[in-house]
């Protein structure tokens, strides 16, 4: 005869320690899944293809020393113009807009993404002292049209700006709306610090879904840091953002690395020639790289913007991260000259890779897969 109390208290143990083996298997998983990814270690982050891009204090110091009296001035100020706001409205065909630096806004696919807002005086932790921008954003706040999400490359100030993002959150809450802000992996507490609750962080390679619209976080060669004592413990990357009508990329803040050719191969069976092939547009930051010995690893300069526009295999890029703030030694005006010359030493045309007023929109043709052009 079975004595049921104890069978029941049977089951219940057996039940409680595979509960209990489960878990720790899961959770060490868990834990293994993380650790056996290469650009995660237990101090913070780290770069696919080179150990270290930021460099020690000694070094700033002797780049401080030895740029010290350099005349940085521009010969003319970075080309601006009124905004077209009626198309910001309503843009027939997708549609890029540069506001400035690293800032921009991109209509595709049925969605408005802005991408590293910064709309403050200066790019830096206090507005009284730091990189003050040399001209206004292209889009002032209040003109902006509903923005759908906002895209974050990584937490230096010149992409992650406090006040922006908090007027930003403001604006859509006012208008009974929501802007998700996607970022990488160990921002959303920042986010969520300042009460904002729509966030979605991201490792690389992993991507989140709106309205049909994917966007990945890919890797790229950088560092992130707001403070002395947080160097590279959140994520940084760059975006790939694929819609049925246009797939673009920006490349966020990064020294050249062959994270883009990776990148390239990543999306490949989503871009064949049939697919209607490769990124329709590409942002690719081409300021802030000089001198070489400091910057190289962390940003990359117009020749290697050119190559990383080539890697990814895009059809069209634009070049972005210049003529706002003076962050490095070139004068603001240098970008765009030794860009011209990268063109024509790596036999690209300035249709394919050009530069933008601030302030200036262009509009791209919708992408077509060979069977959307049967269908016709
Ligand atoms: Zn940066």
């Amino acid at each position: 005869m079975v004595n049921w109390p104890i069978a029941a208290a049977k089951y219940a143990f057996i039940a409680i320690i595979s509960v209990a083996i489960l878990t720790f298997f899961s959770n060490s998983n868990a834990q293994n899944d993380i650790l056996s990814k290469a650009h995660h270690t237990p101090t913070g982050f780290k770069n696919n293809y080179t150990p270290k891009v930021n460099k020690s204090f000694g070094d700033f110091l002797r780049w401080q020393w030895e740029s010290w009296g350099l005349d940085k001035t521009a010969n003319s100020p970075t080309p601006s113009v009124q905004a077209d706001l009626a198309l910001l409205k309503a843009p027939a065909s997708p549609a890029v807009t540069w506001l400035g630096h690293a800032t921009a806004l991109v209509q595709a696919s049925g969605l408005t993404v802005l991408v590293d807002p910064v709309f403050s005086e200066r790019a830096s932790p206090v507005q009284l002292f730091g990189p003050k921008r040399a001209q206004p954003p292209g889009v002032a706040m209040a003109d902006l049209p509903d923005i759908d999400a906002v895209l974050i490359s990584h937490n230096h100030y010149d992409h992650l700006d406090r006040a922006s993002v908090a007027l930003l959150d403001e604006k859509a809450k006012a208008a009974g709306k929501t802007t998700l802000f996607i970022v990488p992996l160990g921002l959303k507490a920042w986010f969520n610090g300042m009460g904002i609750a729509s966030v979605v962080e991201l490792d690389w390679w992993q991507h989140h879904t709106i309205q049909g619209v994917e966007f990945h976080l890919t890797p790229v060669q950088h560092w992130s840091a707001r403070s002395i004592n947080d160097r590279s413990t959140t994520l940084w990357g760059g975006w790939a953002v694929l819609g049925a009508d246009f797939h673009w990329y920006y490349a966020g803040d990064t020294g050249y690395s062959r994270d883009f050719a990776d990148t390239a191969k990543h999306f490949a069976p989503r871009q064949s020639e049939a697919l209607g092939g490769g990124f329709d547009l590409a942002l690719v930051p081409v300021g802030a790289y000089e001198p070489r010995w400091f910057m190289s690893q962390q940003h990359v300069n117009p020749m290697e913007s050119v190559r990383i526009h080539q890697d990814v295999g895009a059809k069209r890029s634009i070049g972005v991260h210049w003529g706002t703030f003076a962050l490095t030694d070139e004068p603001l005006d240098q970008p765009p000259r030794d860009l011209a010359i990268a063109r024509q030493a790596l036999n690209v045309t300035e249709a394919d890779f050009g530069l933008l007023a601030i302030g200036e929109s262009r509009q791209f043709a919708k992408r077509q897969s060979k069977n959307t052009l049967a269908a016709r």
